[in-house]
């Protein structure tokens, strides 16, 4: 039996505890000091830092931001006597954040370094902004450099995916925080040709890779099974990203015999969320930084650990834009039993929806993007799907396009058609007359697609979405 090592993330909590809030003690004279508290990292320690900080957040959230200083008129800091009174907080959702990104920022204008704008998928229409000062990008490369410890060690190369080239872009926050542990970064950005970037892996003997699940898989399904032109020693990936199928984590970890860690984040949370170990069974969140909950998506009631909700986080360091009770519109679970890793961080199963990913048939029962993944990825060759659901002269009628290699042209469209045609949902509406598969469409060609957030596209009568 192989022996898991307990996450470095927990080493690493422990000492930005020690660190953070003894200089805060320092700071205001009154914060109380975790630096004088001794020993191994423990629930309890961390969970009265993290009162400590969320009470900072909400005292400078209420005094710097106009959203906040309404939305929370009513609950001053005091009224948190325990991480338990998060809960009679209001929510933050993003499309507050839309309707007046500028009424969250908590600094000064030239204290901005960086603003993602994020396209929206909302109701509407306008751009997500969220906004970092330098020591905001300073907690997520501090984050890139430590989670990259749990994977890579000195001297490793790692090929980055991302986009990099902007000043602050993940890419370059990425490469700063690998810089930090000794691990050399190569540059590359999104894969458009899978023949170019392997050639890159070959050449600069890169042993991790950085990038999205569909754009990884693209790599190694590019050569046909036994195929090895390319000299490529993949030790390690890391697919960052919400969403990572399983049948995408198996074909890549069978390609290159690797380990496939899967980091969950969002730009909101400061481009990084929560990384799994090498037990490989759900994420170590990140929590001297943020606070998860999981919560009743009709109710907002939260959860308790093992139930299934829409995750929820408070920003506890943020500065440029504290965000408090933070919907995702993920869906998740905190997993109650301990990590085999044997580490005192929470873990939350892996994010495979999200709250709009399910699509309500015609009649009754649901589609949701994650059961298509599971069923297409499966299929030798498919890199990539879209999936549109369309009104049909009786029911529904479900479009499906696939992006497949050279090498498995012969096969894929009866696979695919088959796979689909397989899924009891599916079935059941054919039999009932109420659904419709329409030609599947196959892209061979090796260009790969431009990433995008991979959705069922709703576009029937009167669904109010496109
Ligand atoms: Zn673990």
């Amino acid at each position: 039996m192989t022996l898991i090592h307990t996450t470095p993330l927990e080493e690493w909590i422990r000492g930005k505890i020690s660190h953070i809030s003894g200089m805060n003690a320092y700071k205001s004279g009154n914060a109380h000091s975790f630096s004088r508290e001794q020993g191994p990292l423990t629930r309890a320690l961390l969970e009265s830092y993290q009162l400590v900080k969320l009470r900072d957040t909400i005292r400078l959230a209420r005094s710097n931001s106009s959203f906040y200083r309404d939305r929370l008129a009513e609950f001053p800091p005091e009224k948190i006597k325990s991480l338990r009174d998060l809960q009679s907080l209001p929510f933050t959702t993003a499309d507050d954040i839309r309707e007046s990104p500028m009424r969250f920022v908590c600094c000064s204008q030239d204290e901005i370094r960086r603003i993602v704008t994020l396209e929206s998928s909302g109701t509407t229409g306008l751009p997500k902004r969220i906004f970092f000062t330098a020591d905001d990008q300073e907690l997520t490369k501090d984050f890139f450099h430590h989670a990259l410890g749990v994977v890579a060690k000195p001297g490793d190369k790692v090929l980055v995916l991302l986009p990099g080239e902007r000043p602050g872009s993940v890419g370059e926050l990425f490469a700063d925080g690998a810089l930090r542990m000794d691990v050399t970064p190569v540059a590359h950005g999104f894969v458009q040709d899978p023949e170019e970037a392997l050639g890159v892996m070959e050449r600069e003997k890169i042993d991790t890779l950085l990038g999205t699940p569909v754009q990884v898989l693209a790599l190694a399904s590019y050569e046909a099974p036994g195929e090895n032109k390319f000299r490529t020693h993949v030790k390690n990936v890391i697919l960052n990203t919400d969403h990572a199928p399983k049948a995408v984590t198996k074909r890549i970890q069978q390609k290159w015999s690797c380990r496939v860690f899967n980091h969950y984040a969002m730009t909101e949370m400061g481009l990084g969320g929560g990384l799994e170990c090498e037990a490989f069974d759900g994420y170590h969140m990140r929590e001297a930084d943020l606070l998860f909950e999981v919560v009743d998506p009709v109710t907002g009631e939260t959860l308790p650990d093992g139930e299934e909700g829409e995750v929820v986080f408070t920003t506890l360091t943020r500065q440029a834009m504290p965000l408090i009770r933070y919907r995702t519109g993920d869906f998740g679970r905190l997993i109650p039993e301990p990590c085999p890793c044997g580490t005192v961080l929470k873990r939350m199963g892996r994010v495979k929806d999200r709250l709009t990913g399910k699509v309500v048939l015609a009649g009754g029962g649901f589609i949701s993007m994650s059961v298509l993944d599971e069923v297409l990825f499966s299929i030798p060759g498919v890199v990539n799907l879209r999936a549109v659901i369309s009104s049909a002269s009786q029911g529904d009628a479900l479009s499906v396009q696939v992006q497949a290699t050279a090498w498995s042209a012969s096969t894929t469209v009866e696979l695919v058609r088959n796979a689909l045609l397989a899924i009891p949902v599916v079935a059941q509406k054919i039999r009932d007359g109420m659904l419709v598969v329409q030609p599947v469409e196959v892209d061979f060609s090796a260009s790969v697609w431009r990433p995008a957030k991979r959705c069922i596209q709703d576009i029937r009568i009167g669904s109010g979405r496109k």
